[in-house]
């Protein structure tokens, strides 16, 4: 009897032990389409800034963004990133510095891009272009969702239409408001009635993309209503303002994207549901190119540097260890493991995934 006990208070050790290592309960993970580590790490570019056929303004927007240093111009883009993430978290994929992201698919455009990050492999031959199919492989969103205690814990919200296809919502039966979907589940808020409403009269400036404050507020909405355990963000207006080569709209949008972040990182850190408990992933699904200096416009596996990407994490599990200062390679295809071993989940999929980022982990 008495070695039956130690037996079991021994497992109740374990068991409490591995428990207690982490704190992260929940997990948000973020991207910004298309958002060059060129801006992440420097700030408004010098070359593009200066150049009337990407600026109507250049005065103006030289007065927001425009500092003589680089750390000083990435603080203005992006003052979350630099002021908070930078002191408390960490962020990898300034290769001036050494640290490097990289996708491990072949296209360096949006769907396998995403799905790379999700899956946490990438699938060159299946995964081959944007359109509308469904994701015949599982993301990390589905694995979470299957694990006991998340089951319908999991959503996402994208501004592109394509993510409900992505994370194969129909398969995976996640939720995924994305696109010009309205909110619709049994406890809408009066918030989201009234966004509901301003989405059907506010034309977006593209076919298949809204613009991102529908994607924000329809994400908090939820979040303050269901407090799921891993929920997905993804911004769209990055990509599509640089491929129609307004450079000011670009950067308006990647600061107004940081203060996004900031009032949701607020949120999760005055609530007694999420405060201390909850962990930031933010990242991209591809690159742009730098020279020739067009090419800062388009990405696809003919623009240089179009897989060269970044990660940024904040939460109570990281090291708060700022701007990765050394040589280090990390692929896009550890995210999704990441994502799951901040939950306590050792991610597994059909395929081998990328392993998770050790040094975001105490
Ligand atoms: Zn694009």
């Amino acid at each position: 009897m008495k070695i039956v006990l130690i037996f079991i208070f021994q497992l109740q050790f374990i068991c409490c032990f591995s428990q207690s290592e982490l704190q992260s309960e929940n997990v948000i993970l973020i991207t910004l389409d298309g958002l060059r580590w060129q801006e992440l790490f420097g700030g408004a570019d010098g070359n593009l800034i200066n150049d009337k056929s990407y600026v109507k303004d250049t005065t103006a927007l030289k007065q927001l963004f425009w500092k003589p240093t680089a750390e000083a111009r990435r603080a203005a883009l992006m003052p979350f990133f630099w002021n908070t993430i930078a002191q408390q978290g960490q962020l990898y994929g300034n290769r001036s510095l050494g640290s490097q992201v990289n996708c491990t698919n072949q296209h360096w455009f949006s769907y396998p891009g995403y799905s790379e990050i999700l899956c946490g492999f990438s699938d060159d031959h299946r995964i081959d272009s944007n359109d509308k199919i469904n994701n015949p492989n599982t993301t990390v969103l589905e694995f979470v969702n299957r694990q006991q205690g998340f089951n319908g814990s999991v959503a996402a919200f994208g501004s592109w239409d394509v993510f409900p296809f992505i994370i194969n919502e129909e398969r995976s039966g996640i939720p995924v408001n994305a696109g010009f979907k309205p909110a619709d589940h049994p406890r809408l808020s009066e918030h989201e009635k009234f966004l509901n409403m301003l989405q059907r009269q506010i034309p977006s400036p593209w076919a298949t993309v809204r613009l991102d404050a529908f994607t924000y507020h329809y994400a908090m909405e939820y979040i303050d209503e269901y407090h799921p355990r891993l929920t997905y963000i993804a911004f769209g207006e990055t990509d599509d303002f640089a491929h129609e080569g307004h450079y000011d709209a670009y950067l308006k949008s990647a600061r107004q994207t940081d203060e996004f972040i900031a009032q949701l990182w607020d949120y999760v850190q005055s609530n007694p549901h999420c405060q201390d408990k909850t962990t930031l992933i933010v990242t991209t699904d591809h690159g742009r190119g730098t020279v020739p200096k067009e090419t800062w416009q388009h990405h696809g596996s003919k623009i240089n540097g179009a897989d060269q990407i970044w990660i940024a994490v904040i939460g109570p599990d990281t090291p708060a260890l700022g701007e990765a200062r050394h040589h280090e390679q990390l692929y896009q295809n550890q995210v999704a493991a990441t994502v799951a071993n901040f939950l306590g989940l050792e991610y597994t999929n059909q395929n081998p995934v990328g392993e998770f980022v050790k040094s975001a982990f105490k």
